[in-house]
């Protein structure tokens, strides 16, 4: 039986900045992924503290907190056979010096900071981090 998944996906505000949204949403639509939640969205620190509780206290963190409140975001929820690690794959590696071509972050970004989307990376952050930003759906 075909393993159906939600899984939290943000659209970092980087990527709202450089007018990246539609593309990067078209690639998830194109993959098969169905938008079941979608909302801009500008988070600030306590939230953003929330949704990163695993790297608070991290050398990176007060960077990374700086960079995701520093604008609007588009959060969604996908939904699709594997999701989870279907978008894990096409975001690419976290250090978009280093990410393949073909995924969103190796096509569009250099940065490992500024790496222009997030993603769920497990069963369990997928069910925390959905009830986190979308409770209702
Ligand atoms: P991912 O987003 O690929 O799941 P992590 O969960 O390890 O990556 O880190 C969360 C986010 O924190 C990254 O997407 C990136 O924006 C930022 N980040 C992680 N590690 C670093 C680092 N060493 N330097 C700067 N930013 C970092
Ligand atoms: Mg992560």
């Amino acid at each position: 039986m075909s393993q159906m998944e939600r899984t939290l996906v943000l659209i970092k505000p980087d990527a709202v900045r450089r007018a990246l949204v539609g593309q990067i949403v078209a690639r998830y639509e194109a993959r098969g992924l169905q938008v079941v939640a979608l909302e801009l969205r500008q988070i600030d620190a306590a939230f953003a503290a929330r949704h990163y509780a695993e790297h608070v206290g991290r050398d990176y963190y007060p960077g990374l907190e700086a960079y995701i409140t520093s604008g609007p975001l588009v959060a969604m929820v996908l939904a699709g056979e594997r999701a989870i690690d279907a978008v894990r794959t096409m975001n690419g590696a976290t250090d978009a010096a280093t990410a393949l071509a073909g995924t969103i972050r190796g096509d569009l970004a250099t940065s490992k900071r500024e790496n222009l989307v997030h993603a769920s990376d497990s069963p369990e952050s997928a069910a925390r981090e959905v009830a986190l930003w979308f409770p209702q759906v």
